[in-house]
C-alpha cells in the first residue's frame, strides 16, 4: 500500500444532508409542541398497552439504512404512544414531573453540543453554570457561604453519593460497626445505597416515626445510645425532607442537635420536598436544613425539570474531592488548581452530561418568581383537595396536605375488612377512566389513596372532577356490596 493511497476517504458516514437535518429537527419540535398542547387529551396512563405496537418494537436492527422520518414517526407511535403522559395535569401519582419547554430545549442543546461536564479546563462556561446553579440552590436552603455540590441523575444517586462522602469523612476506614439512622418512612433508595456501598443490612437502623410519620429526636437518640453501648459506631442520620408517602418532614432542628451532640453526619433527603424551599411556607418547614452537611434534591421533581436532574449539595467542596478524587496518568493533562476544580473528582461519574444547564436556563427565562408561584399553587391545591375530602361523607383524610401530598381513604363500608380492597379498586377504577392517575400506598397497615396535585396547570376543577368520580365509584361499589 503506498502512502499516497488514502486508507479512508473523506466524509463522515453519519453526515446527513443539511436540508434534511433542518426538516427532521423542525419535525421533532413540532411533534413535541403538539404533545404539549394536547397534554389533557392523552391519558395520563393507559391501562392497556397496545400489544401490536410493542410487537413492532421487537424486530431486529437491519444492516441497511432506513428513512429517518419514517423511523421517527414510527417511534412516536410505538414508543412514545406507549408511555405515561406526565404532562397531564391530573397525573397525581408519585411525584408529578411535567417538565417545561425551555428545559427541554436546554437538554437538546446540551446533547447537541455534547458538553462534557466532567472537567473544567477548556470547559469553563459549563463549569460556571454548574457552580452558579449549585450555589443558588444552597442559598435557598439558607447556606450563607458558597455551596458545593454535584449534579447527578436522581435522588437515588445523590443520596448514595452523600452516604459515601459521610462514610469517608466520618469513619476513617471503620466500616463493620458503622450505623446509619433513618425512619421507616425513608425512601428505599437509602437501603439500596447501603447495599451498593457494601454495608450489611443491619447497619441501617430504621426508627419508628410518630403518628405524623416524623422521626422523634428522642427515639433517634435512644437508638444511638443503644448502639454506642453495643460498641457500634453511629455516623450518619438521613432526615426526611418530605417523605414520598405523606410529605412528612422530620424535625430538622432537633435532628441537627442530635447530630451535633454525637458527631454524626446530618444528611437530608429532600429529593422531592426540596422544591418547596422556593416558597415561603417551604422555607419555614425546612428551618434547620441550614445545619445539614449534605442535602439531596431532585429538580426533576418539584422544580419542574425533565429527567434527569438531581443535585447533591454539600457544605464543603473538599469532602467530595477527598472521597472521590483520583488522578490517573491519562487524566493528568486536565487537572486544575486554584479556583477551578473538576466535577469528575466530586462523585462517581467521569463523563457527565450537562444537567445543570436546564435548571439554569429555565430559571433565567421564566424567572425565579415563576417557580416560587408554581410551588405555592401546588401547596394550595393539595390543601384544596384536603378540604374537598373533608367535605365528603364516608371519606377520611388520613394525612393532611403536607408538601403537596395528601392521603385519604373511603371508609363508608359496612365491613371494615373490605376497606383496603375497596380503596385499591377505587384507584383502579379512576385510572381506568383515563382521565386521572392516582396510586395507593400503605399507612398504619391501611391501604390509602395518595395524591400529589402539583402540576402547574392543575386546577381546582381538576380536583373536583377527580373526587366526583371517586365518590361516584365508591357509591356504586357500596351498593354492590350492600346487595350481597
Ligand atoms: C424520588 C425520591 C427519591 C429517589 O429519587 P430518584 O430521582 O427517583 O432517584 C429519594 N428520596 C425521596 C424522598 C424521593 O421522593
Amino acid at each position: 500500500m503506498s502512502a499516497s493511497e488514502p486508507v479512508k476517504g473523506e466524509g463522515n458516514p453519519f453526515e446527513i444532508d443539511v436540508n434534511e437535518m433542518r426538516e427532521l429537527g423542525y419535525h421533532v419540535v413540532d411533534c413535541l409542541i403538539e404533545r404539549l398542547l394536547s397534554a389533557r387529551e392523552i391519558p395520563p396512563v393507559r391501562m392497556h398497552q397496545d400489544e401490536e405496537k410493542l410487537e413492532a418494537l421487537r424486530k431486529p436492527f437491519g444492516e441497511q439504512p432506513q428513512h429517518a422520518r419514517q423511523v421517527i414517526d414510527a417511534a412516536l407511535e410505538q414508543v412514545f404512544g406507549n408511555t405515561m403522559n406526565l404532562m397531564h395535569p391530573r397525573f397525581y401519582a408519585y411525584m408529578p414531573a411535567p417538565g417545561n419547554y425551555i428545559s427541554t430545549l436546554a437538554d437538546f442543546m446540551a446533547s447537541g453540543f455534547n458538553v462534557f461536564a466532567g472537567t473544567a479546563l477548556h470547559n469553563q462556561g459549563a463549569f460556571e453554570v454548574e457552580q452558579q446553579t449549585i450555589d443558588w440552590l444552597g442559598t435557598q436552603f439558607g447556606w450563607d457561604f458558597p455551596s458545593s455540590g454535584l449534579f447527578v441523575s436522581g435522588g437515588s444517586a445523590a443520596n448514595m453519593t452523600a452516604l459515601a462522602i459521610a462514610r469517608h469523612v466520618k469513619l476513617n476506614g471503620i466500616n463493620d460497626r458503622a450505623v446509619v439512622y433513618c425512619s421507616t418512612q425513608t425512601h428505599s433508595c437509602i437501603e439500596r445505597s447501603m447495599i451498593l456501598l457494601g454495608f450489611k443490612p443491619d447497619q441501617l437502623r430504621l426508627i419508628e416515626p410518630d403518628d405524623c410519620f416524623r422521626i422523634e429526636a428522642t427515639s433517634l437518640e435512644q437508638a444511638i445510645h443503644e448502639d454506642l453501648a453495643a460498641g457500634l459506631r453511629p455516623f450518619c442520620v438521613v432526615a426526611n425532607g418530605g417523605t414520598t408517602n405523606t410529605g412528612a418532614v422530620d424535625p430538622l432542628p432537633a435532628i441537627a442537635d442530635v447530630c451535633e451532640r454525637h458527631d454524626l453526619w446530618f444528611h437530608i433527603d429532600a429529593a422531592y420536598g426540596g422544591g418547596a424551599i422556593l416558597s415561603r411556607e417551604g422555607r419555614s418547614i425546612f428551618a434547620g436544613a441550614e445545619h445539614a452537611h449534605t442535602i439531596a434534591i431532585d429538580p426533576h421533581k418539584w422544580m419542574f425539570q425533565p429527567f434527569e436532574c438531581a443535585c447533591l449539595l454539600g457544605r464543603k467542596q473538599h469532602w467530595f474531592q477527598d472521597t472521590f478524587r483520583r488522578l490517573p496518568a491519562y487524566m493528568r493533562d486536565t487537572d486544575v488548581t486554584g479556583e477551578l476544580f473538576n466535577y469528575r473528582d466530586m462523585g462517581a461519574q467521569v463523563t457527565r452530561s450537562f444537567k445543570a444547564f436546564k435548571l439554569w436556563l429555565s430559571l433565567q427565562v421564566y424567572g425565579v418568581d415563576c417557580f416560587r408561584k408554581a410551588v405555592d399553587d401546588g401547596l394550595e391545591l393539595a390543601r384544596y383537595a384536603q378540604r374537598r375530602v373533608d367535605s365528603m361523607a364516608e371519606w377520611e383524610v388520613i394525612t393532611p396536605a403536607t408538601l403537596g401530598v395528601i392521603t385519604c381513604r373511603f371508609v363508608g363500608t359496612a365491613n371494615p375488612d373490605e376497606a383496603d380492597g375497596i380503596n385499591q379498586q377505587l384507584a383502579h377504577r379512576l385510572n381506568a377512566t383515563h382521565t386521572a392517575y392516582i396510586t395507593t400506598t400503605e399507612l398504619n397497615g391501611m391501604t390509602v389513596l395518595r395524591m400529589c396535585p402539583i402540576h402547574p396547570a392543575a386546577t381546582t376543577e381538576d380536583i373536583d372532577q377527580t373526587f366526583d368520580l371517586l365518590e361516584e365509584f365508591a357509591g356504586s361499589m357500596e351498593s354492590v356490596l350492600g346487595d350481597r
